[in-house]
């Protein structure tokens, strides 16, 4: 396709030396001088003419007095020095730019020729990037540019903007996802009339999300993935991604890191593993509900409803069927294992083949919804809470004494006091269903987002109660997570685009487990829970010890360096 590219009706904005120029207020050398020069410039101009005026007055006095010229005293001779001082420095200012100005080509030519030759040194410098590039070296692109598409492209456009052609159609129409995203982008700017110059359109590969991540792209978001770690978690050493906008997360996760290295690890346990699904159906009567929900609880039936269930993958195994009643409504939670898939679609159509099956027993049923809330997905909700959904794992610690004064800055005591006033009473009296915690969510998410996982699921992931307590006579602490609805996969969703991959390799956890399917989805849950382990460490010790530093201040009773305090 023929694409060039021409700036916008803005003016461009020249880059020179990699800093943007803004031409309004283009940025001048004396804007570096400690004085401004307009200052400096009037203190030498009183000054030449003062010392002038002040010589002459004398020379007349002495060709009155017939005193020899060359006799000078001491107030002369200052004055000859400031004459001659004052001088130079008017000569240097203004002479200099009358000469240059004669001889010098406009500023346009000048700064190109300067470029060109410095192109090289520019380079080397600035990008090192160790590509010689002479005088052909392409200028920096400027900043706001739009494509400018080929005749048919433009057509296409125009029938985008029109709306005969809907945007949504464009990749099946024109078979190139590339394409379609370049032309589905100008046709938004120009609707819009809003430049989208700052959403990178280059280097991202369409077609893998066609049908499956994302719908009309026109783009793609950069947020960048720091490096917590290594977190050492049941005898191994994890590296983990963490992709955040928020300063000081990564920082933070990663000194909780260093805590549980430095006393020795943590240790995760899986408690269970199982995707929730629970579809609304209603009958006539509430007794009809009940006679289903008596069937489908029954022990007798659920082998029955396990072959049919599972018949939708290989990876889906039907656990468990809880029903819940409200009047004539019956809402089913079925639990399932998925493999290494985090399992909304494989539970959905395994769902899906149940309420097929039950339509011949009880055709009165009417499916209301294939979901209807109690599974319950992206929502805060009390029965995540209680009985897990994804992997439920179990995380714990136990960090030295030492630790804990020496990394995390602060003492045993006063983390266990803050976790129970805060984390356990506070969230209480806010009414927090899993919300026992510091600040789960914040590590939960930015691991998600690395990984490709679902970041809406952060709602119940990060469902969490952090637990405190002293011990080995006070001296120690032991710390732990509980998180019963972790939501995770290695495959499917945005685990198989061209980063997040990346970031599942390195923990050890890219794509499906062959010998033992469903091994990492559940490795990666464990690291989950020990990354935000390390991160409520770290976040309650930077807590207590901005708590203990106050109270010092008010009652005066230390003069420890504060300055050391971090978060
Ligand atoms: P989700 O159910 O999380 O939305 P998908 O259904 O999109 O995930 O992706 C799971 C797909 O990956 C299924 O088609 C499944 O057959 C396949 N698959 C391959 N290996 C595995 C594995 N080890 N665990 C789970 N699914 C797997």
């Amino acid at each position: 396709m023929d694409v060039r590219r021409r700036s916008t009706n803005k003016p461009t904005t020249p880059m020179k030396m990699g800093v943007v120029v803004d031409d309004e207020k283009e940025p001048r050398a004396s804007d570096a001088l400690p004085l401004p020069l307009y200052l400096t410039n009037a203190v030498f101009f009183t000054l030449f003419f003062s010392v002038v005026y002040f010589l002459l007055t004398r020379w007349r006095e002495k060709i009155r007095n017939s005193t020899p010229l060359h006799v000078v005293d001491l107030s002369e001779i200052v004055a000859l020095v400031a004459l001659v001082a004052s001088f130079i420095y008017l000569l240097g200012f203004f002479g200099i730019d009358f000469v240059q100005s004669i001889f010098r080509p406009s500023a346009d030519v000048w700064a190109a020729d300067y470029d060109k030759n410095h192109a090289e040194e520019l380079i080397l410098d600035e990008d090192a990037r160790k590509v010689p590039c002479g005088v052909d070296c392409a200028p920096p692109p400027p900043q706001v540019v739009e494509t400018l598409a080929s005749e048919e492209d433009e057509e296409i456009i125009k029938a985008v903007v029109a709306g005969t052609t809907p945007s949504y159609s464009l990749e099946t129409k024109l078979g190139d996802c590339k394409r379609a995203a370049v032309i589905r982008r100008e046709a938004v700017q120009r609707v819009t009339g809003k430049s989208l110059a700052g959403l990178p359109l280059e280097g991202f590969d369409y077609q893998s999300i066609l049908g499956q991540c994302c719908e009309m792209p026109v783009g793609y978001v950069q947020i960048p993935v720091g490096i917590a770690g290594p977190l050492l978690l049941d005898g191994r050493e994890y590296s983990v991604p963490m992709a955040t906008t928020e300063g000081c997360l990564v920082a933070s996760t990663n000194r909780g890191c260093k805590a549980i290295h430095l006393s020795g690890g943590a240790t995760a346990v899986l408690l269970k593993d199982g995707m929730t699904r629970a579809p609304v159906v209603r009958f006539a009567t509430a007794q009809r509900a009940a006679e289903l929900k008596f069937f489908l609880e029954d022990p007798k039936n659920f082998d029955t409803l396990s072959m049919v269930f599972n018949r939708s993958s290989r990876f889906a195994r039907l656990q468990t069927i809880k029903c819940a009643i409200a009047g004539k409504n019956l809402y089913i939670r079925f639990c399932c294992s998925t493999g290494d898939a985090m399992g909304m679609n494989m539970i959905s159509k395994g769902v899906q083949n149940i309420l097929d099956f039950l339509q011949k027993d009880f055709s009165d049923m009417d499916v209301i919804g294939l979901s209807g809330n109690f599974c319950s997905d992206k929502k805060p909700a009390a029965v995540n809470w209680i009985e897990g959904r994804g992997k439920s794992v179990v995380c714990e610690a136990l960090i030295s004494g030492d630790v804990v004064r020496k990394v995390l800055k602060t003492n045993v005591a006063a983390l266990v006091e803050l976790n129970m006033l805060k984390n356990l009473a506070g969230s209480a009296l806010a009414g927090a269903p899993g919300g026992f915690n510091a600040h789960a969510s914040n590590i939960v998410t930015a691991i998600y987002i690395a990984t490709g996982q679902d970041p809406a699921q952060n709602v119940e992931s990060s469902h969490c109660i952090t637990m405190m307590e002293a011990v080995n006579d006070g001296k120690d602490l032991h710390v732990s997570v509980t998180m019963p609805s972790i939501e995770v996969g290695t495959v499917g969703g945005g685990t198989q685009l061209a980063s997040q991959p990346a970031c599942l390799n390195l923990l050890g956890v890219k794509g499906a487990n062959r010998e033992e399917p469903g091994s990492n989805a559940r490795l990666l849950a464990t690291i989950v829970a020990g990354s935000v382990l390390a991160g409520e460490l770290s976040l309650m010790s930077a807590l207590a010890a901005g708590q203990l530093v106050r109270s010092h201040m008010k009652y005066n009773r230390s003069s420890k360096d504060v300055s050391k305090v971090s978060s």
